[in-house]
């Protein structure tokens, strides 16, 4: 026992998965279909952290969710699983291609009309949504897109969030590679300078979570 985060190895992760996992058939159908897309499958959050998503869209009683970064929609299929019906996902994309696999599941799932899929950059989406006066107006903000847009993109979630909102953001461990002095990559070094901004910003209360390859959350203070 100690009190740092445990090690996960194959065999714990195994059973994490066996002894919580509540994955509806849907999304693991999705997985299976986004799998068979081979590297880029690596794009698409893990079961646990979707079930994880799912639960902190619930406990912030999620409406209005932003998601910044769809891809083949996993993420935006257990965070509109969480809300209520007449609740609304605004998620920002630029790929027709890998959004139309998920529009199948959100289709199907009967979620679909929860998911209002903008194609285009997502910073000139979410430029029109502070202009349009939308500030304060979105419960839970999801960002999983380029990194180098990830501080622009946080800066944007934080105006249009109301106060006590949630911004989660992923691949903030970087498969390991932000403490790996060897590494600097520009995307390596984008998501080491974001972590470090956010470390002290005293606009909102923050925690690191070493799930999936790491999902920072950020409530609005
Ligand atoms: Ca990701």
């Amino acid at each position: 026992m100690s009190n740092r985060t445990i090690q996960v190895d194959d065999k714990l992760y195994d059973y994490i998965l066996s002894a919580s996992s509540r994955e509806p058939d849907v999304l693991r159908r999705l997985r299976e279909e986004t799998s068979a897309l081979g590297t880029l499958f690596r794009m698409q959050i893990s079961p646990e952290q979707g079930q994880f998503m799912f639960l902190l869209a619930q406990l912030v009683r999620a409406r209005r969710t932003l998601e910044v970064g769809v891809f083949t929609g996993y993420s935006a299929l257990s965070v509109a699983l969480a809300l209520p019906d007449d609740g609304q996902i605004l998620a920002c994309d630029v790929s027709e291609e890998w959004t139309s696999i998920g529009r199948r599941y959100w289709d199907e799932a009967g979620v679909g009309h929860k998911i209002d899929l903008r194609i285009a950059p997502a910073m000139e989406t979410l430029d029109e949504l502070i202009q349009d006066g939308e500030h304060g107006t979105f419960d839970f903000a999801f960002i999983d897109a380029d990194k180098r847009g990830y501080a622009g993109y946080f800066e944007r979630a934080l105006v249009l969030l109301r106060t006590g909102g949630l911004i989660a953001i992923d691949n903030t461990l970087w498969s390991g590679r932000v403490a790996d002095a060897e590494s600097n990559d520009d995307d390596t070094i984008a998501i080491r300078s974001f972590n470090k901004k956010l470390h002290h910003d005293d606009r909102v209360s923050l925690s690191l979570v070493p799930i999936g390859d790491g999902l920072t959350l950020a409530m609005k203070r």
